[in-house]
């Protein structure tokens, strides 16, 4: 059957989290716009048991709260969420107290959260039908004609195909991947880890694991409980999020090289690798997986992929993980939606009111690329370094640092749709967007090449992300707003700064490996320029940073062995 009369300017195959914030953003951005969403499921999501995707970090959540203003539904019915916590390695795993911590001490000022999907995702399709969006459940899109003069998009319900014709289709389905699959842009990614998740009936938090009254003081009652919680060794990290139906959401990451998927592929199989890595979660976990408190249980094996393309000026693009998605630590997910769907939207918009957006499209597609392209080291071969601490965390807090201080200042700053901003970031290898690809490859090979040398296992630390001012100054300065030439000026700055970072990265490790002194010259984009060579970088010519008294100053807080050459001395 073919429904002619209608020429819709969107349709969106797939309606969940990224396709019912993309048609939220485009209504919110031009009321008259003509949506279609259409939804494989057939009845609204249920709580807790529904998608993972649970946790938003910074960037998303200030997609969430302000591009979509939907600050007042996020306070009133889901948790807020306090920052990302992590449990390292440690002897006595029976033991949470013992374990050395990193998360924030605090209440903070940046906000984020913890989403129940079911219920955001029923709020998020009642909310867009509210704006006009049309939303049919229970459709299966099953192919597309992609066509100058209108795609046509045949899709199934209650057994009857069905034509609908859009000027744009902005694939929404997730690993249903529709457009990929249908024009053949699919890209598989070099990183296999997989994951299994489950979701307990009930609050559980990892506060009441220990008696140990110190160890208690270190945050106010309850806050442990609404950060993601991250139980760390080799090859893996085990989550725990709270979710604002008052169920917990757990889940099991791991890289097969050290963990294969048949070892926990199955609930039962889960528990008893839980006992055998983190006895204490199993300790704390199993009981309440009894009777009816397992809620649900999932497994997705080899779950990163990236994307051969993104945005196409015929009208099309992919947006959410019918694109790419790389990995699940840190909660990027929806970082990655909020891009994608500003992008889709500023060319759409632009489209339909007559400008050419061919420029438009190819810049957002390097862009977005690019973008990938430089996260992919974050994860790629680290979940090898999960049992050294000390790597960890100093990993940890360059990761944070990289994000807070380029790529979310460029999104709440509009900088990304911002072409004068986007040509000076990416146009050219030696632009500033490259340059930082290029230095946060070479401090992710930093930290492969010197994990031979972190051999101790630390005990009874707590680190606090914002005891190191310069962190603390990125995380709460991401929603400042800068005009464009500003903007690149301050990308500038902290492109400077992380410049110095690496360096006073580099000189401890190189201290702490080989002996060499504190005030090593160091040229940072020249650090362990290729895989397996070892600890090396460049310490002589124009390029070369000496040491630098307050960052040096503020890197020792993370940085906990002795200094060889200061033990000497003393
Ligand atoms: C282990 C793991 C943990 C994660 N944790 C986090 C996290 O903490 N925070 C975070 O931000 N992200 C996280 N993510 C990522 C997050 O889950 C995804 O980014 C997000 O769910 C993707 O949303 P989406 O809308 O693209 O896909 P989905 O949520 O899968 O939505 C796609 C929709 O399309 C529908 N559909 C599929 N095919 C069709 C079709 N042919 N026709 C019509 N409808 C169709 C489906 O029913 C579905 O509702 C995690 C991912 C993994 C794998």
């Amino acid at each position: 059957m073919e429904n002619t009369e209608k020429m819709y300017d969107v349709i969106i195959p797939g309606g969940g989290l990224a396709g019912l914030t993309l048609s939220i953003q485009l209504k919110r951005e031009k009321p008259d716009i003509s949506i279609l969403v259409l939804e494989s499921m057939d009845s609204a999501a249920p709580a807790a048991a529904h998608k993972v995707g649970e946790s938003t970090v910074e960037l998303a959540t200030y997609y969430m709260r302000e591009v979509l203003d939907l600050k007042g539904y996020l306070e009133e019915h889901e948790l807020p969420k306090h920052g990302l916590r992590f449990f390292f390695k440690t002897n006595n795993k029976g033991e949470i107290s013992n374990r050395v911590e990193l998360g924030p001490r605090l209440k903070l000022p940046v906000p984020s959260h913890q989403l129940d999907r079911g219920t955001l995702e029923n709020y998020l399709a009642t909310h867009t039908q509210t704006l006009g969006t049309e939303l049919i459940r229970g459709a299966r899109a099953k192919d597309v004609q992609i066509s100058a003069d209108g795609h046509q998009l045949t899709y199934s319900k209650d057994g009857e195909d069905i034509i609908v014709k859009g000027k744009w289709i902005a694939d929404a389905t997730g690993r249903g991947s529709l457009l990929k699959r249908k024009l053949k842009f699919a890209k598989p990614m070099e990183h296999h880890s997989n994951a299994v998740w489950w979701r307990l009936k009930g609050e559980i938090d990892v506060d009441d694991w220990s008696d140990n009254i110190k160890w208690k003081s270190h945050l106010d009652p309850k806050l442990r409980y609404l950060s993601t919680v991250h139980f760390m060794d080799k090859g893996y990290w085990v989550w725990i999020i709270p979710l604002g139906s008052k169920n917990t959401s757990i889940g099991i990451v791991a890289d097969p090289a050290v963990h294969p998927f048949e070892e926990i592929n199955t609930y039962e199989k889960s528990l008893a690798w839980l006992e055998k890595n983190e006895p204490l979660c199993y300790k704390m976990l199993k009981p309440r997986g009894e009777g009816d408190g397992l809620l649900d249980f999932r497994v997705l094996k080899h779950y990163a992929h990236e994307s051969g393309q993104l945005y196409s000026a015929d009208r099309w693009g992919v947006v959410g993980e019918s694109g790419a998605f790389l990995d699940p630590l840190y909660s990027p997910g929806s970082d990655f939606i909020s891009l994608a769907n500003t992008w889709m939207t500023d060319l759409i918009l632009r489209d339909l009111s007559g400008e050419d957006i061919a420029l438009r499209a190819s810049v957002y597609e390097k862009s977005h690329q690019s973008h990938i392209e430089n996260w992919i080291p974050i994860y790629q071969n680290k979940y090898l370094l999960m049992g050294n601490t000390q790597t960890m965390v100093v990993k940890i807090f360059w990761d944070w640092a990289i994000y807070w201080s380029v790529p979310c200042l460029l999104f709440t700053n509009k900088g990304f749709v911002n072409l004068k901003v986007a040509k000076e970031l990416f146009a050219s290898p030696t632009a500033i967007g490259s340059r930082f690809g290029e230095l946060n490859k070479r401090v992710q090979q930093m930290f492969l090449e010197w994990q031979q040398y972190d051999t101790e296992i630390f005990t009874d630390r707590y680190i606090d992300p914002f005891d190191v001012p310069f962190m603390r100054e990125w995380q709460q300065g991401l929603e400042k707003q800068y005009s464009p030439k500003e903007l690149i000026e301050k990308v500038t700055s902290n492109l400077a700064s992380l410049e110095k970072f690496a360096a006073a990265l580099y000189r401890l490790m190189s201290a702490q490996a080989f002996g060499t002194p504190m005030d090593l010259m160091v040229n940072p984009y020249s650090i362990c320029p290729e895989a397996g060579k070892g600890l090396t970088a460049e310490t002589t010519g124009p390029d070369a940073i000496g040491p630098d008294e307050e960052m040096d100053k503020q890197v020792r807080i993370i940085w906990f062995y002795k200094i060889k050459e200061e033990l000497a001395i003393s």
